[in-house]
């Protein structure tokens, strides 16, 4: 058995307890490793290793502590066909769709925040000619991070990468289901940062990250997670006044103008509802705006496109689609499709429920499914099912397609499909979401700021002005530069 440990103060450890929880394989419903089950005492540990580090690692130059991100991106690059394994074999995400491009994506990240450490940059403010007032971005200090399973290795990189750049120091706790791809990340990163630096700890949620949650000495909140948990991390930062970045969940709109029925945008909104990470993702446009007037015409055509996808082992080169991270939200995703089938004005168009036998019964695979005539009223249209359950909704009217869409608690991403660019810059200006795509429904890039308004969080990352607002923070110096000559 693959036991793994975790890494505290440089060293490698198990639980304070002794205690540990088994990883699985989704694709195959195979136990394929341990982890620690960190609780409080172990999240202790990591904070005084983290705190303790921070004098020092504050005090390294933002440069250098920029060539350390940049060797260990290097370092990232040469393992990409290990973390590409791993990462699908523990999330169920195709390697080679998803698994190796996210391996690819991480070591960008590092490339990335690793060139930035020169732009901590403050400002000198003109009050008078006789007074010298600036201001510094300063660490925060011990950073806790919280991070999913659905893009484990990519989502601790955006936090690891800019608030280590920043000068902070850090505790992270790794998802239950995928830890394995970042416990990969830190040993890489282990081998080029000192100890006490980096800390990372494997344990639940309840246990391990409400304690990283409630901790005195974590002064900054960074959560990537369901708005439910973002809530209960909000409050628990209450408490100490603790700054919170959250990155929580999303129902976007996909909006097509009737000029769009074309097959590029069919591809488009496949890729925007993410159906090759089983929609997995805060991203994934899920509620489908179809114009009335290319409605059938454009479903047939995408039902096509998505049975075409091939679905099957994560690990196989040739699969498209792979499977659901575990049977919790395997059974979740089940629970959306009965209830979409059950009702009476639903017209499903392709999927439905997961095969009971075969390959695929071996794992926990759902076939893409769509459901035609939805009402934006429907659960099945207001929840976030992160699974590849995609309702279509008819629409005839600008002001009435951009209302449904901004109707929702809602605000992550949105996507607008015309050949009319007037037209989609209206509604893209229009739609309330942090992230507005036209005619693409692509992953984020590093340099644009990314993240949600409404429920979908506060705060933004992948961007240099995502390090600044969320790792740092800014004290101001005013100097008197006339005081009294000596008597
Ligand atoms: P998902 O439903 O996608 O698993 P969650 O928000 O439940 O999303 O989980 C995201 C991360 O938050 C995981 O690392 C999980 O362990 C952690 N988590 C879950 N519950 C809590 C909690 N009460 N306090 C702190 N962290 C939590």
């Amino acid at each position: 058995m693959n036991n793994q440990k975790m890494l505290i103060a440089g060293r490698w450890t198990e639980a304070a307890s002794g205690e540990s929880i088994e990883v699985e394989n989704p694709g195959r419903k195979t136990v394929v490793a341990t982890i620690p089950r960190a609780q409080s005492e172990d999240v202790n540990n990591a904070v005084k290793a983290a705190g303790s580090a921070f004098d020092q690692w504050r005090k390294v130059s933002a440069r250098d502590r920029g060539k350390m991100l940049l060797e260990i991106a290097v370092k990232l690059e040469a393992v990409t066909e290990q973390m590409a394994e791993t990462i699908a074999t523990e999330t169920g995400n195709a390697i080679r769709t998803q698994a190796r491009p996210e391996a690819a994506a991480s070591a960008d990240i590092f490339r990335f925040f690793g060139g930035l450490g020169g732009e901590l940059k403050g400002e000198e403010i003109p009050l008078n000619n006789n007074m010298l007032s600036y201001s510094r971005r300063e660490p925060i200090g011990v950073v806790g991070a919280i991070i999913p399973w659905n893009a484990p290795v990519l989502l601790a990189a955006l936090k690891i990468a800019p608030a280590l750049c920043a000068g902070n120091t850090m505790v992270l706790k790794a998802a239950e289901d995928a830890p394995l791809g970042v416990l990969l990340l830190a040993k890489v990163c282990d081998e080029v940062l000192p100890a006490g630096v980096l800390n990372v700890l494997t344990g639940l949620g309840e246990e391990c990250g409400a304690a990283i949650a409630e901790h005195p000495e974590i002064r900054k909140l960074s959560f990537t997670g369901s708005t439910q948990v973002g809530k209960s991390i909000m409050r628990a930062a209450s408490d100490r006044i603790a700054p919170v970045s959250l990155e929580l969940g999303g129902k976007s709109p996909s909006i097509v103008f009737p000029d769009a029925n074309e097959d590029w945008v069919v591809d488009g909104i496949v890729s925007a509802m993410r159906f090759t990470r089983q929609s997995q993702s805060c991203t994934a446009g899920s509620r489908l705006f179809l114009h009335e007037n290319i409605f059938d015409e454009f479903l047939e055509k995408l039902a096509a496109k998505t049975a075409s996808l091939k679905m099957g082992d994560p690990l196989d080169e040739a699969t498209d689609m792979g499977a659901i991270i575990n049977k919790k939200q395997f059974t979740k995703v089940c629970g959306y499709i009965e209830d979409g089938l059950a009702l009476p004005d639903a017209k499903l168009v392709t999927g439905g429920m997961p095969d009971t036998e075969g390959p695929l019964s071996e794992g926990y695979f759902s076939h893409p499914t769509i459901f035609a005539e939805a009402s934006n009223e429907w659960r099945l249209a207001r929840e976030e099912i992160f699974g590849p359950v995609l309702v279509a909704i008819r629409w005839k009217d600008e002001a009435e397609v951009i209302r449904m869409a901004n109707d929702s608690h809602y605000g992550l991403a949105a996507f607008v499909w015309s050949r009319d660019i007037g037209q989609a810059l209206r509604t893209a200006h229009e739609v309330e979401a942090g992230w507005v795509q036209v005619n693409q429904g692509i992953g984020q890039i590093p340099g644009q700021s990314y993240g949600g308004v409404k429920q979908s969080g506060v705060g933004r990352e992948y961007s240099l002005e995502s390090m600044l607002e969320s790792f740092t923070q800014k004290k101001s110096v005013t100097v008197n530069l006339n005081i009294p000559a000596p008597d």
